[in-house]
């Protein structure tokens, strides 16, 4: 394997570094480096060289449906006009089908069919509600699914029997009633990765099927996927099938509709230990936060056990989670999406219990930032922004006392895929080569975080991304 030389950048806070690469790892850092005969340089002109990023929590499978996907929810569609404009202007699929995703009723409030053909008569299209329960169709939508005739308890009627356009929790047969979609792009997925400066990432998607778990090896396999990738959501005694493709803890969700009593969450974390396998549990609510903060002291924890979101973290829990020996992989992002709207449902005074930061790390707890991806912005560079100020998008501030400074929430995003929220890692001699160049130095970075500043991404040495 080859190297290259990359001269002239800053490396932890010191300028005019120059760094070797050999064998997809860093093997030099220091100033003055010798060029050997026919190494490559790339030329850093000052630009910081960090670790590649590591995105502990999204869905690739996800992703690469919602690429072919139109937005129809805020922060990208905000009222009627956008809404019908975005639908207008998408390409829609083979078939002529416009799916929309990410819908909200402040966007149009409660939309029907007949709301819906206001905004686009024209092809069938179909929106995805927020929530993911609810799809909403057109007349022609609903026509070219037959859905007058059809039969599922999903499909909501108005009096007369006519079908309104809204069907809830009806993904698994609105897909044997679709064309076949088209295979999900991978490589799109793993180049907008690239651009975003991330090298790793963490598939949080429970119960992968064969079908899910051979696509992403297909893409890893094929280099469509670059990046490093652990799936939580390998089936319990499947083994890591390759050395970009791990298998990491057990997701579990604690879904807030049907929580598991404490006995059968108890047994549950226990078999998955049992199998030699940590757990990543899913905690939105308190109520699910406190039910496993009750189910570990029971089974205790196993080093790499992870609560996926935390996003509602009452401080009275926060010194019984330090102690637990658990770690947050949690999502910031959300106030910048969304964060109007948790305000609005959460008490003043309980601001700074959605997506903690700072007093989980204060209280010793080890927390990874990351995307939740495609429900949450993918850019880590506007999760950190979110980590940072936690504006949401009318400029309020989602809890003041929980914003972090830049360096800190970078940290959230280096340490290596297996210990999230652990020791970031550093550009020194050993690291794999999976690195950032950016086009300018980190205090211009930290004072305003932007994707566009990511010039060069290396994965195990090889340059991908040269702008
Ligand atoms: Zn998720």
């Amino acid at each position: 394997m080859t190297g290259l030389l990359i001269r002239g950048a800053e490396v932890a806070g010191r300028g005019s570094a120059d760094v070797r690469v050999a064998d997809g790892r860093v093997t030099e850092v220091g100033p003055g480096l010798l060029r050997a005969t026919g190494e490559p340089v790339v030329e850093a002109r000052g630009g910081a060289l960090l670790p590649g990023l590591s995105d502990s929590h999204l869905h690739l499978t996800a992703l690469a449906a919602a690429g072919t996907s139109v937005p129809c929810g805020p922060p990208a569609v905000r009222d009627v006009h956008a809404l019908s404009a975005a639908l207008g202007g998408a390409a829609g699929d083979a078939h002529g089908w416009v799916r929309g995703v990410g819908y909200f009723e402040s966007v149009a409030g409660d939309l029907d069919a007949t709301g819906l053909d206001r905004l686009h008569p024209a092809r069938p299209v179909r929106v995805q509600h927020r929530s993911g329960a609810l799809w909403i169709l057109n007349t022609a939508g609903v026509d070219g699914l037959g859905l007058a005739s059809a039969d599922h308890p999903g499909i909501e009627r108005s009096a007369d029997g006519t079908p309104t356009g809204r069907l809830w929790r009806a993904d698994d047969w609105l897909r044997s009633r679709l064309p076949p979609p088209p295979a999900p792009d991978m490589a799109a997925v793993g180049a907008r990765l690239c651009a975003l400066g991330i090298t790793a990432v963490t598939d949080a998607t429970p119960d992968l099927d064969d079908d899910a778990l051979a696509l992403i090896a297909a893409a890893v396999d094929r280099g469509d996927l670059p990046q490093r990738v652990q799936l939580l959501g390998a089936p319990l005694h499947r083994r890591a099938p390759g050395p970009r493709l791990a298998v990491g803890p057990y997701k579990i969700v604690l879904a807030d509709s049907g929580l598991p009593d404490l006995d059968s969450l108890v047994d549950r974390i226990g078999a998955v230990h049992g199998a030699g396998r940590s757990v990543a549990v899913h905690c939105v609510s308190r109520e699910a936060l406190v039910l496993l903060v009750a189910a570990v002291r029971v089974c205790g924890v196993r080093p790499g056990d992870r609560i996926e979101h935390a996003a509602l973290v009452p401080r009275e829990l926060l010194p019984e989670l330090a102690t637990s020996g658990l770690r947050v992989v949690t999502q910031p992002g959300f106030l910048t999406a969304r964060g109007d709207d948790f305000l609005a449902d959460v008490p003043a005074g309980d601001h700074s219990d959605l997506y903690r930061c700072r007093s989980l790390l204060d209280a010793g707890v080890p927390v990874a930032l990351s995307s939740d991806a495609p429900f949450g912005p993918l850019d880590p560079w506007t999760v950190l922004a979110a980590a940072l100020d936690r504006r949401t998008p009318s400029g309020a501030i989602a809890g003041a006392p929980e914003r972090i400074p830049f360096d800190v929430a970078l940290d959230g995003y280096l340490a290596e895929p297996t210990d999230p929220g652990g020791t970031p890692r550093r550009v020194v001699p050993g690291l794999a080569a999976d690195l950032v160049l950016l086009d300018r130095p980190f205090t211009d970075m930290a004072a305003e975080p932007v994707a566009g500043a990511v010039r060069a991404v290396l994965i195990g040495g090889a340059v991908l991304t040269d702008r």
